[in-house]
């Protein structure tokens, strides 16, 4: 394990080459990878660290329905460093990673204590202070708000909230130079026009609506173009750089003004990905570069220039399902009469059902999951009515949908589906002969007269071998 340590530390120290996945699962705490983290998850993991003698774990204070909030802190050194977790409960990516920095601290200090080397180099000179999860309550609902449905991060100015407040005194007590606001944004954020998803996005808060740069903003854009090389080289075109308008009532923004340097970090998407692993890695290599930089100084030998060429993100820019070159039919059925793209995306807040929101030329998005359907012809498909008890092996459904029927009308009640498929039972927007926006998720595409595939629910099945692409699970 030592050896694999080294080596994963010595090419992220020199920040031209990656960990494989192998070696940064060595530090991968277990349990973590999931769509939704809460405070449960974290408590033991807490309870491990307090007993540990190279941190101190406090409780910062307790949120609305008084779950702890905890303060890690990491060395003596003179520079200060403050960052927090998933303020929003719904964004866990940073969590995890925080989790795993602490892992490869461990470890590191284990191989010091042992060899009197190969200790983390930053600890002489900055003090750390970690807030996983400021919003336990909102994790705990998988909700971006608190237990009173206000967003944390717009409670910067009124500190209402009581994990706004323990924030803001953390702040004004540690007084840190260096603030890192660790997020999630949703899967949908493209980076730029490069129609690839946003897995990171970066963003030096502005601190007055002119947007102006200071000494400390300035420090915090050097810190995202310190790190650029490191990103474009694991995340090729899927670096963004978030909005930077100025949002007086956020943390980030605020901080800023107090004159701390910040850096907003959003973890995005990534495709097959959809508990966003590597984004979580590749927080941990930010971590440990900006802890790095930080400690030598290093990150002001560079200037803005990589910071203004990271492009903004797009959002809107990610579908998560394209099917291209659809043949929609004249009214009679005879003929063609256009061509068109039909890109998908999950309904409400980025999980669950598939709503239609384009209908045309799809050409300027990502997608996750692309299909070209060139010379299919779309139909609505029949329904099929259930007049009595159905019992669906996927071998009668199968056939069902060769036959035309995408989809049950009636009772559902009737219906005992045993088939391992999606079904729809009453759908919407299968009255009509074309597509209908927001309104169409199931369909059946055919090339000469047969049903190649199915798309129920949004849901995509391959009738030749009844293979089933759900795209739409995951962050
Ligand atoms: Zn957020």
């Amino acid at each position: 394990m030592l050896k694999q340590l080294s080596l994963w530390l010595a090419l992220s120290a020199v920040l031209s080459g990656l960990a494989t996945a192998a070696d940064y699962a060595e530090f991968t705490t277990p349990g973590l990878a999931k769509a939704q983290i809460t405070h449960s998850d974290i408590a033991p993991l807490i309870t491990y660290y307090k007993e540990q003698d190279w941190l101190e774990v406090t409780e910062l204070g307790r949120s609305v329905e008084q779950r702890p909030i905890y303060l890690i802190k990491i060395g003596d050194g003179e520079r200060k460093v403050l960052a927090w977790s998933q303020m929003h409960g719904d964004e866990p990516t940073a969590t995890a990673a925080i989790f795993d920095l602490l892992a490869v601290i461990e470890a590191q200090q284990k191989q010091q204590a042992a060899t009197g080397e190969g200790g983390p180099a930053w600890l002489d000179d900055i003090s750390l202070y970690l807030i996983p999860m400021l919003n336990p309550d909102g994790a705990e609902r998988n909700s971006r708000f608190n237990a009173l449905g206000i967003d944390v991060n717009r409670d910067a100015l009124a500190l209402q909230t009581p994990e706004g407040q323990l924030l803001m005194q953390a702040a004004k007590k540690i007084k840190p130079h260096y603030g890192f606001n660790l997020h999630d944004q949703n899967r949908y954020h493209g980076a730029g026009d490069n129609k690839k998803p946003a897995t990171i996005s970066l963003l030096a808060p502005a601190y007055n609506e002119a947007r102006e740069i200071n000494p400390s903003r300035h420090a915090a854009m050097q810190l995202v173009s310190a790190v650029k090389p490191l990103l474009d080289n694991a995340l090729p075109e899927q670096l963004g750089r978030y909005n930077d308008e100025y949002s007086i009532r956020s943390f980030g923004d605020t901080f800023s003004g107090m004159g701390i340097s910040t850096v907003l970090v959003e973890s995005g998407g990534q495709y097959n990905d959809p508990f966003r692993q590597q984004a979580r890695q590749i927080n941990v290599q930010l971590y440990l570069s900006w802890l790095e930089m930080i400690s030598t100084g290093r990150y002001r030998d560079f200037d803005l220039s990589g910071y203004n060429s990271i492009p903004m993100n797009n959002s809107g820019g990610m579908k998560d399902l394209i099917i291209s070159n659809i043949n929609l039919p004249q009214a009679d059925g005879s003929g063609v009469l256009a061509r068109v793209d039909l890109a998908f995306t999950a309904g409400g807040n980025g999980r669950g059902q598939a709503v239609l929101d384009e209908i045309g030329d799809a050409s300027i998005y990502g997608g996750y999951h692309t299909l070209d359907a060139s010379g299919m012809n779309y139909s609505p498909g029949k329904a099929y009515p259930l007049t009595g008890p159905l019992s669906l092996s996927a071998e009668k459904y199968l056939q069902l949908l060769a036959d035309g029927y995408s989809h049950f009308s009636g009772e559902a009640g009737l219906l005992t589906n045993s088939s391992g498929l999606p079904v729809a039972i009453n759908p919407r927007g299968v009255n009509k002969p074309w597509p209908q926006r927001r309104s169409t998720s199931t369909f059946l595409l055919s090339k000469d007269s047969a049903v190649q595939l199915a798309v129920v629910n949004g849901r995509l099945i391959r009738l030749a071998d009844a293979s089933l692409l759900d795209a739409f699970s995951g962050n």
